[in-house]
């Protein structure tokens, strides 16, 4: 069955939603995106979301040519014309068609499209047995480079991340900063719980600010956890009660072993079992209704 993309201000089927090769999203990675999901006929976090993608937007001095409140019906309407209620939406926003150079000035217009498709569940037995992560030698970005914050079409950094965790044979990788402390897995965020604490590294360790890793850590605050932004190395994540991930994608995921080194009890703890069941109570009251 064909999709209908949102592109540019028009909802086209699949097949004519193309963009251009001189479009330096794909010449260069110069755009942005924003990975969203849709749950129980609502938009979760669909706002953070959206501030994200206008924030990374300023970074890129991209001026996005609809506002923040178009861009939300964007996103409704796509899933509307897509009769979706749960799905995965990719909005993404590149610089737009130039020349074969790299100078952003030659792009005169952002390329905008949207695609809502149909959410393709991790399997249950992840969350109840959890998976395994190496550390890899692949490190995240500096910021003072091309800054992990920003959510822009560079990818590259986590798919070299991906490539080692793959050969090792493992779903995830644990990526590190330039001073060895733990970053972010390669489309995750980490958490750790130690002695009852929820434990995560600060954002100016170089990462994501993910939308969920702040869901997650209002939940627990809700909860009365004591919620810690603190650089933490290898040896805490070894040393930890549990270990968890946070995405939009993955929801949250209990990492079991790392490094060859058994998490904990070597199983999905309590803390990750109540948030993850927390979460998933507020997708189902959060964000704006898609049908009326
Ligand atoms: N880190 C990276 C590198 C990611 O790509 C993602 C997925 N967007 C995340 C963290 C998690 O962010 P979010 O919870 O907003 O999906």
């Amino acid at each position: 069955m064909s999709l209908t993309i949102y592109l540019d201000g028009k909802y086209v089927p699949e097949e004519q939603a193309v963009v251009s090769v001189f479009d330096h999203g794909l010449l260069y990675g110069d755009g942005i995106f924003e990975g969203i999901r849709a749950y129980h006929n609502r938009v979760f976090k669909l706002q953070d979301h959206l501030v994200r993608l206008y924030e990374s937007a300023r970074t890129l001095a991209m001026e996005i040519p609809i506002s923040i409140e178009e861009m939300q019906e964007v996103v409704l309407e796509t899933l509307r014309r897509n009769n979706l209620r749960d799905a995965y939406i990719r909005l993404v926003v590149t610089r737009g068609k130039g020349d074969l150079g790299l100078d952003p000035r030659k792009c005169p217009r952002p390329t905008i499209f949207c695609i809502a498709a149909s959410i393709q569940l991790y399997p249950e037995e992840l969350y109840e047995k959890g998976l395994e992560m190496i550390t890899v030698a692949t490190r995240r970005n500096v910021p003072e480079a091309c800054n992990p914050r920003v959510k822009s079409l560079n990818y590259l950094n986590n798919i070299y991340a991906k490539m080692e965790a793959n050969l090792a044979g493992v779903p995830e990788a644990i990526m590190l900063n330039q001073e060895g402390y733990v970053a972010e897995a390669t489309g995750d965020n980490i958490f750790l719980v130690k002695n009852g604490k929820l434990i995560t590294p600060p954002i100016h360790v170089g990462m994501l600010e993910g939308v969920t890793r702040n869901a997650v850590m209002d939940l627990a605050r809700e909860r009365g956890i004591e919620v810690i932004e603190k650089v933490f190395t290898r040896h805490d994540v070894y040393i930890s009660d549990e270990c968890f991930l946070t995405g939009t994608a993955a929801e949250l995921i209990p990492c079991v072993r790392v490094d060859g080194r058994a998490i904990g009890n070597g199983q999905p703890g309590p803390v990750f079992k109540e948030l993850l069941g927390d979460f998933r109570e507020l997708t189902k009251v959060d964000g704006p209704v898609i049908f009326e």
